[in-house]
């Protein structure tokens, strides 16, 4: 199941996450997950966790949402958005089994034990107050059994504590915490069907699954741990809006205070999840938007070395190689493929001046420029220019005012045939400084 990779095919590159100043190298073959701490950091952190099971789309993208969309005002928040990186790139719940259970004992053997691991130091450090574990279950929880999609084996829609309370000096009472959650989500169902209830899985009284789960290794830490459960049966930004709900709520009873960047709505988390996403490569040499993108990109000019420098606009982005191409993956989906034109790279970053709509400006390159009618690309003596997809008798480029209707559609970056690429190259007599790829501009026409 799931996109069918091989771990022996994959490769991973350096990782530079733009907005969290989070920067990883990857080696080859290894999704570690990123720990995004916003905030200033106290011993009132609120952990989140997400993508302990890859298949499990609401939470990982509700941690994501919670790292790139919220400003935290007051008070701590850590985000662990991806877990199980690699579960979540498979789109595989787990493909070295259940990571959630894992939390008892591990064989050292293990190829996630170092994974398992590192989010134990994490949770047992003392900063760590309360614990929330992101999941996306089936159905509906019902106390009592309604019918086969609402009923007390289900997980979707529900707060899980393992224990009425467990005996520490901050937030002992499970029952009470989880109890206000439930009652600040139902006050803002989408649904009567989408209610939510406290689920007490009584962990400790016989139940041997659970008890080998992150939540019940965190109580036994003497930390507040919630699960928090969305249901498998609505629309992934339908459950980022029921964990959001969850979420913003135990922020609130820690005193943690945000601002949201957009209005939680079904159509505002929809929005905030799909648009304005974007790789940068190269130290800004080239920028993707990635909400519209084709499912294939050619003649991307790679560095030769065969390395991807990027930085991604949320820590669930990433490129790994699969079949010769660059797989630009976000969560669960990918986005695009990138079928690389291997280039050696000039160093240098610089702007380079265009008239659009009649007006001359400087443009970095990296940069996205909206056209209202036409653009032309000014000449000059350091560079060739290569507007994809159009054509010219002339022998250069440059110095011709170029509309959407000169481009045939089938070269944009986009499916609405509104951006298209302009390629600054380097020219030189010495053969070993001409024609290194300089870096690029997209033009965006209105639609
Ligand atoms: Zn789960």
């Amino acid at each position: 199941m799931g996109l069918g990779l091989n771990l022996g095919m994959l490769k991973l590159f350096r990782i530079f996450v733009l907005l969290f100043l989070v920067s990883s190298l990857y080696a080859q073959n290894s999704f570690n997950f990123n720990v995004i701490k916003k905030g200033i950091d106290d011993n009132n952190t609120l952990l989140v966790i997400g993508g302990i099971q890859g298949d499990e789309p609401g939470g990982f993208m509700s941690a994501s949402l919670l790292s790139t969309h919220y400003d935290i005002q007051k008070g701590s928040l850590w985000i662990v958005p991806n877990l199980n990186f690699y579960s979540i790139i498979r789109r595989d719940r787990g493909p070295y089994g259940d990571m959630n259970r894992k939390f008892a004992k591990l064989s050292k053997q293990d190829p996630e034990y170092e994974t398992v691991n590192k989010i134990k130091s994490y949770i047992k450090d003392s900063k760590v107050k309360l614990i929330v574990n992101l999941h996306d279950g089936s159905g509906f929880y019902r106390k009592v059994y309604e019918d086969e999609l609402h009923s007390p084996n289900r997980w979707g829609q529900c707060s899980i504590i393992d224990q009425k309370s467990i005996d520490v000096s901050c937030y002992a009472d499970l029952e009470k915490i989880s109890t206000q959650v439930v009652e600040h989500v139902n006050k803002n169902l989408l649904r009567y069907e989408d209610r939510y209830h406290v689920h007490n899985t009584r962990t400790s009284e016989g139940d041997e699954e659970m008890a080998k789960s992150l939540t019940y290794y965190a109580i036994n830490q003497g930390k507040a741990a919630f699960g928090n459960e969305a249901s498998k049966d609505l629309p992934t930004h339908e459950r980022v809006y029921y964990h959001l709900l969850a979420l913003e709520k135990y922020m609130e009873i820690m005193g943690i205070e945000f601002k949201r960047k957009f209005e939680l709505t079904p159509n505002g988390v929809y929005d905030a999840l799909n648009n304005d996403i974007y790789i940068s490569l190269y130290n800004n040499k080239i920028t993707l938007p990635l909400s519209e993108v084709r499912n294939i990109l050619s003649y991307v000019p790679l560095r030769d070395d065969n390395i991807v420098d990027f930085k991604a606009s949320n820590p669930l982005l990433t490129i790994y190689e699969k079949d010769g191409f660059y797989v630009v993956q976000y969560g669960n989906r990918r986005l695009t493929r990138l079928k690389a034109e291997y280039k050696k790279h000039d160093n240098k970053n610089v702007a380079v001046d265009m008239v659009i709509d009649a007006k001359l400006k400087s443009i970095p390159f990296g940069s996205i420029v909206d056209v209202d009618k036409s653009f032309l690309v000014k000449d000059t003596k350091d560079y060739r220019v290569n507007v994809i997809g159009f054509s010219t008798s002339n022998d250069k480029e440059t110095e011709i005012y170029i509309s959407k209707s000169n481009i045939p559609k089938r070269f944009s970056v986009d499916n609405q045939g509104l951006i298209y690429r302009v390629e600054y190259y380097t020219k030189s007599s010495k053969k070993e400084h001409n024609d290194k790829f300089a870096g690029m501009v997209l033009v965006k026409f209105g639609s």
